[in-house]
């Protein structure tokens, strides 16, 4: 028993050892690193064992490294291994950007990556890195990628939107000149509606340090074997068709995109929690509440605050507001709010009975899927609309920071799945508590246009859903990817001949514990020369005195030979059939394995066979050119060991075979040529003993390949079709062509 139980885990261990490794990099911050594990998630799901190397905070912050502990908990039990690299100290210089810095902090832990991957390599030599999967704030790790021979993918944790205008970014620059937030008139992007300057992302607004690292992430996206993006093609199908199309990277091949979200991280049953907001949550009517959270770096300046205090007070509304604070100038990490120093005074009393201010980092996802909650005001920050549109919440748009504006404006004008809240993109106005409270009213349904958004996300919800569910377009993206993940396998088949196998193998059923390889069947390949007629080998010049399709080819690929008493046996039947033949015998000298050589036909041929057929056969005793042999017009049949190559060039000229097979898997190939495909003849042998095949079986055997059975008619005809087919796969427009087509990509793809 016990060393039943031994061999189970040591199977399990070396089943885990064998699935395919991905390295996962997220750049620091919540927004980077949920999305990056929800990924981890579902690539475990489908098989892989995922490591992912953490960096600490790039800012100094109170509570991120809570927050992504709990977060890293929830994931215990998984496939996924945490591997904190060593810390980097890069006190942030406040003449610089935020982007700037952000950029260069990544980029200072590039050598402990190289040093922590080369170690995973050594401690597991036998289950290689199949992908490093980097946050797109990380593409100076494409230098070590390329270092290391390991393909670098990108991870696009926001919309389709902001990878358009990333790809394009190079061609934008090059076009316009001064500060972007100076422009006249609006910014065209392919794939987007023009876009008025304000509403690009905050690095781009002015040719700063932060712009430059921004610009030169955006030079290196060509360099990704792939773009997984955490978006779904129906709600951004427009422009992933015209980023496929390579519209926003004119000047490079653009890398495979591959939509596979909404990839979020949100419970069940949130009422369950025993966290104080859903405690209170639990206590509120359905769809009652308005949540309030700007995200992980979200906070307004103490004027703004009591603003927006004045609205939730004149709503009416019941409301949860997350409210951290940013303590001083310029940029640092909220912490916690003190309540009694910022709210208005009396607020908190005047509100007690429906609202609930949370002076800290909220549990948003729970918050959204609970059934209280009814409207969101969000700064539109990916994750978190993603978040809220898988729970049908709608939105009102408060975008603040990096690419906030840009998917504001693309919700509320294109998707219409968020109310717009007025702001003053161009000066640092206020915005006025009646605005908060048109707002508020506007997006729990008190008018026109938040009555469609609550609609409208509603439907979001269960097509987001839908997407990831098996049979979605993000599944069937993912699937996709999982493939690409593993190497190639090319395959001399076309999808013609072996369609039901094929599709069984690409759906996975194959490789049950692993992901599989992406399959490229490019078939037939074979060297066949045109007018073999022409040739001066011996063997053609006496096929070119037979008549048409009547000469019996017999050859038995590059190690196939017979001892003596078979040959003799061949040559009985061979006498018999009266047919034409062309036979390339070739002699085993001994017992055991050896290559055959050429054979001395005298001595193994019966006496006086050579001279009884000399009108209509030729032995040849030596190696034959076979596609010559088999694509002259005079060979109507082909005796063969039915090994592969052999198998497609009779194929290719629409030559029909009986089945003789001998070594390898040529007892596979024959079975299905005779009993699946109707391709070959069978010849009744003995598989389990030593029997000979009788001259009398070979008789049979030769007359029926010649047309004189039903079978061989059957056989004969369907050769002929087959060639054509075959013939098809590998011209423009045949399947074959179109998978070389695909597969000609992936290598230009390639690192
Ligand atoms: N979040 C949270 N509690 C908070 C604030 C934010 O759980 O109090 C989470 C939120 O659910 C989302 C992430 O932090 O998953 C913020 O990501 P997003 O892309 O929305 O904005 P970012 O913080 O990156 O600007």
């Amino acid at each position: 028993m016990e060393q039943v139980q031994e061999t189970r885990s040591s199977i399990s261990r070396r089943r885990r050892r064998m699935k395919a490794r991905l390295v996962l990099l997220p750049a620091p911050g919540t927004g980077h690193m949920t999305p990056m594990v929800e990924l981890a998630k579902y690539l475990v799901q489908h098989n892989f064992s995922i490591t992912i190397l953490t960096m600490g905070p790039a800012f100094p912050s109170s509570s991120y490294s809570s927050s992504i502990a709990s977060y890293i908990e929830s994931v215990v039990g998984l496939d996924i291994t945490f591997i904190d690299l060593p810390h980097v100290d890069l006190p942030f210089d406040r003449t610089k950007s935020a982007m700037a810095h952000l950029s260069l902090f990544v980029e200072k832990h590039n050598p402990h990556i190289k040093n922590a991957i080369t170690q995973l390599r050594s401690s597991s030599p036998s289950a290689p890195i199949h992908a490093l999967v980097l946050d797109f704030f990380m593409t100076s790790m494409f230098d070590v990628a390329v270092e290391l021979g390991i393909p670098g993918y990108i991870y696009f944790a926001s919309g389709a939107a902001l990878l358009a205008l990333m790809l394009y970014l190079p061609t934008l620059d090059a076009k316009i000149t001064g500060h972007y937030k100076d422009l006249e008139g609006e910014v065209e992007i392919p794939g987007l509606p023009p876009l008025p300057p304000l509403v690009l992302p905050g690095p781009m607004l002015v040719r700063d340090d932060g712009y430059q690292s921004f610009l030169s992430h955006a030079l290196r996206f060509p360099e990704a074997k792939g773009i997984i993006v955490n978006t779904f093609g129906e709600l951004e199908s427009a422009v992933l068709e015209t980023i496929d199309e390579g519209r926003c990277l004119p000047d490079h091949p653009t890398p495979p995109i591959y939509p596979v979200g909404p990839l979020i991280g949100v419970k069940e049953k949130p009422e369950m929690s025993s966290n104080a907001c859903i405690k209170w949550l639990n206590k509120q009517p359905l769809a009652s509440v308005v949540f309030l959270c700007f995200g992980s770096m979200g906070a307004f300046p103490a004027a703004q605050v009591k603003e927006i205090a004045l609205g939730l007070e004149q709503s009416g509304c019941r409301f949860l507001w997350a409210l951290r604070f940013r303590p001083g100038e310029g940029f640092s990490m909220p912490s916690d709010a003190n309540l009694d120093e910022i709210l208005p005074e009396g607020f908190l009393d005047r509100t007690v009975e429906r609202g609930l201010v949370w002076p800290s980092w909220a549990p948003q996802t729970e918050i959204l899927a609970h059934p209280a909650v009814g409207g969101f005001v969000s700064h539109c920050g990916w994750n978190s609309f993603l978040e809220s549109l898988w729970c049908g919440v709608p939105v009102l748009a408060w975008p603040l920071y990096a690419e906030q504006r840009l998917n504001a404006f693309l919700l509320v004008k294109e998707l219409g799945l968020a109310v717009e809240l007025r702001l003053d993109y161009k000066g640092e106005g206020l915005v006025k508590g009646e605005e908060v409270e048109r707002g508020v009213r506007c997006l729990m349904g008190e008018c026109e246009e938040g009555k469609k958004v609550r609609k409208r996300a509603k439907e979001f919800s269960e097509i987001g859903k839908g997407a990831v569910e098996e049979g979605g377009s993000s599944f069937a993206t993912f699937k996709r990817l999982a493939h690409q993940f593993a190497p190639a396998i090319i395959v001399n088949t076309f999808a013609e001949l072996e369609s039901a196998v094929l599709e069984t193998i690409d759906e996975g059923r194959c490789l049950p514990d692993h992901p599989t390889p992406p399959i490229y069947p490019v078939g037939p390949l074979i060297g066949i020369k045109e007018n073999p007629e022409m040739s001066s080998n011996a063997c053609i010049k006496w096929l070119n005195k037979q008549p048409l399709a009547s000469v019996v080819f017999l050859c038995f690929g590059s190690m196939g030979a017979f001892p003596a008493a078979q040959v003799k046996e061949i040559v009985l039947g061979l006498e018999q059939s009266g047919c034409r033949f062309l036979w390339a015998l070739r002699f085993r000298s001994g017992e055991g394995f050896s290559m055959p050589s050429d054979a001395i036909l005298d001595e193994i041929l019966p006496e006086g066979f050579l001279d009884r057929t000399m009108e209509r056969g030729l032995v040849w005793p030596s190696w034959a050119p076979q596609t010559e042999i088999l694509a002259h017009p005079a060979v109507g049949g082909f005796v063969s060991h039915c090994g592969w190559n052999s198998f497609l060039e009779s194929l290719w000229c629409g030559v029909p075979v009986l089945a003789w097979p001998l070594y390898a898997e040529q007892r596979l190939n024959a079975f299905l040529l005779v009993k699946e495909l109707g391709l070959a003849v069978e010849l009744r042998l003995d598989y389990k003993g030593e029997g000979l095949v009788k001259g009398e079986e070979v008789e049979r055997g030769v007359r029926c390949l010649m047309g004189e059975c039903e079978e061989g008619k059957k056989v004969r005809k369907r050769a002929k079709e087959f060639s054509e087919i075959g013939k098809g796969a590998v011209e423009e427009g045949g399947s074959s062509f179109a998978t070389f087509k695909r597969l000609a990509h992936q290598f230009a793809q390639g690192t």
